[in-house]
């Protein structure tokens, strides 16, 4: 019986294992923590489960839905139910996401006009992207362009800063003029390669990009959940690995105390790095040119009486030109129908980007309050309060600079030559979704098997 050894117990190392474990492998899978899942974590917050990973997932990307359709999930996703996708911080208010918005790019110039999510010079600015010459997507070293640097030239520095950042920056938690254009945002790289315009290029794409964050009025679902927290995925695939070889608290430090016939690194590349250098310095190199982010959030319960207006929204994204230290408020009672309760409110706020390491700086009560205070700022908030939960996510979020695909196709042709049956999968390298992250540990264990 062939044999796997899965050192990573996120959702890749756990997947991985999943579909090796049915094609009758002998696996062992290795998590260094107390707990399965990785990013996935669901814990209580007042009396309720709330992800303090992970909330959700992309559902135009298949691999989220077939997953939990292979659990017997299925039948229990849901997606969110606010009237409005998202507002955006704006000149001290709140100003709704412009309809017909595709990951931050306006692409009515009259919706955005309308929305006063910018100033009327920025709206005249976007519109030229229809008429400008074609924008080359190379640098003069043949790296491709940052996000930032593409979407300013086209479309000008306030809707980037001020729509394409908070949404494109904020899921990745980075500053998008070190965000490759290709690997951070490859729908806008299929588009940009339409070109000229890269309105155009996304409207024609837009069957394929489909409806995203705040395509309001979209027919289906952007994003699903699942009521009781994301963790009931990890929950159901370690049921499924029943008899499966799964050890918590064995932190990996050297792969030489491991015996399989196939070695698959489902860690963050900052480990994985120094675990294959004995055996290919040249991936290690590689592997370690990848750079993280680090976030830190702040989850509480508030009674309902103590917000004057609720939020009619799944959220408040805040430009990082505005200088705040939060970056973005969800609305977990707005959003999801099974936290909506007569008493209590349930949101989320998140600090912490690529760059903008502030909110490390505080310690937990302080952190608190200052992301409360910079939400109160925007939204009458008057008691305290009930329950709250402060996690930290040190270099949680892989940063796909300019080049990242060149390090990543480096990456995979080093093991190849140095080490062929040792593998690296997950956030790190090709998307970092979760769906991302399911197709790459199952097109792993695909390949394995057809070996
Ligand atoms: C705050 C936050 C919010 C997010 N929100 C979303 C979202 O809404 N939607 C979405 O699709 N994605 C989201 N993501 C991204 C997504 O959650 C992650 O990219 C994904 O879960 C990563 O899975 P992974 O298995 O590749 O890595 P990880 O989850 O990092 O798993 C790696 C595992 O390896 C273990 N490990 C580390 N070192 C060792 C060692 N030496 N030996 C053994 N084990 C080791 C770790 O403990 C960990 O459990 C979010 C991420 C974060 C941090």
């Amino acid at each position: 019986m062939p044999s796997a050894a899965i050192i990573g117990g996120g959702i890749t190392g756990l997947v991985t294992a999943y579909d090796l474990h049915n094609a009758g492998w002998q696996v062992t899978v290795y998590e260094a923590s107390s707990r399965w899942g990785g990013k996935i974590w669901t814990s209580p917050v007042g009396e309720r489960l709330v992800d303090a990973g992970p909330d959700t997932f992309l559902a135009r990307v298949p691999q989220g839905k077939q997953l939990c359709k292979d659990l017997g999930l299925d039948d229990e996703l849901v997606s969110p139910v606010a009237p409005v996708p998202a507002y955006f911080h704006y000149n001290g208010g709140l100003a709704p996401l412009p309809s017909e918005t595709i990951l931050g790019v306006p692409t009515s110039m009259e919706a955005l006009a309308s929305s006063g999510a910018v100033s009327a010079a920025a709206v005249d600015r976007a519109a030229q992207d229809l008429t400008l010459p074609a924008t080359d997507l190379y640098d003069a070293d043949g790296v491709e362009l940052s996000v930032g640097a593409y979407c300013r030239a086209r479309l000008g520095d306030e809707v980037t800063d001020r729509l394409i950042d908070p949404i494109i920056g904020g899921i990745n938690a980075s500053d998008i003029d070190r965000l490759s254009l290709k690997s951070g945002a490859p729908q806008l790289w299929a588009a940009a390669n339409r070109g000229p315009s890269l309105i155009r290029g996304l409207l024609e794409l837009k069957e394929s990009v489909g409806a995203t964050l705040g395509s309001a009025g979209a027919d289906e679902p952007v994003f699903l959940s699942l009521p009781g927290g994301m963790a009931r995925i990890v929950d159901a695939l370690v049921d499924e690995l029943g008899d499966a070889d799964l050890r918590l608290n064995s932190a990996i430090t050297d792969l030489g105390q491991i015996q399989a016939d196939q070695l698959v690194l489902a860690v963050p590349s900052l480990v994985a790095g120094p675990l294959v250098a004995p055996v290919s310095p040249g991936a290690a190199e590689l592997l370690g040119q990848i750079e993280y982010a680090s976030v830190a959030q702040v989850t509480f319960e508030i009674p309902r009486s103590a917000v004057e207006h609720e939020l009619d929204a799944s959220g408040i994204l805040f430009p990082r030109v505005d200088g705040k230290v939060i970056t973005a408020s969800t609305w977990f009672s707005t959003k999801w129908a099974h936290y909506q309760s007569a008493d209590h409110l349930l949101i989320r706020l998140t600090s912490g980007r690529f760059g903008d390491t502030r909110a490390l700086d505080f310690d937990d009560a302080s952190l608190t309050t200052h992301l409360i205070d910079e939400l109160r700022s925007v939204v009458d908030i008057k008691g305290e309060p009930s329950s709250v939960r402060v996690h930290r996510w040190i270099d949680a979020l892989p940063q796909y600079t300019p080049g990242h695909g060149g390090r990543v196709t480096g990456i995979v042709e080093a093991l190849a030559a140095d080490a062929p049956t040792i593998h690296a999968v997950g956030a790190s390298y090709r998307g970092i979704g979760i769906p991302a992250c399911i197709h790459d540990g199952r097109s792993l264990a695909q390949e394995l098997i057809a070996q």
